[in-house]
């Protein structure tokens, strides 16, 4: 651990993940928070969000009764 990085618990696994280096300067270079989420639970969470984003309706077969 150097100086200047951050231990966050992640609020997703509760595993507790090192913050800094390269990632730090990179997420205050684009303005943005530290990040709340472990680098695990934040790709689930983006694949989470692009199958939500495009998501693949299973076509079934409607198998309606004929009553009338
Ligand atoms: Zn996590």
């Amino acid at each position: 651990m150097q100086e200047g990085d951050d231990l966050i618990e992640c609020v997703g696994c509760k595993v507790v993940f090192l913050f800094g280096g390269g990632e730090k300067a990179f997420f205050e270079e684009k303005g943005l928070s530290e990040p709340k989420r472990c680098a695990p639970c934040r790709r689930t969470r983006k694949e989470g969000r692009q199958r939500a984003a495009n998501p693949v309706y299973e076509e079934r077969d409607e198998v309606g009764d004929c009553d009338m």
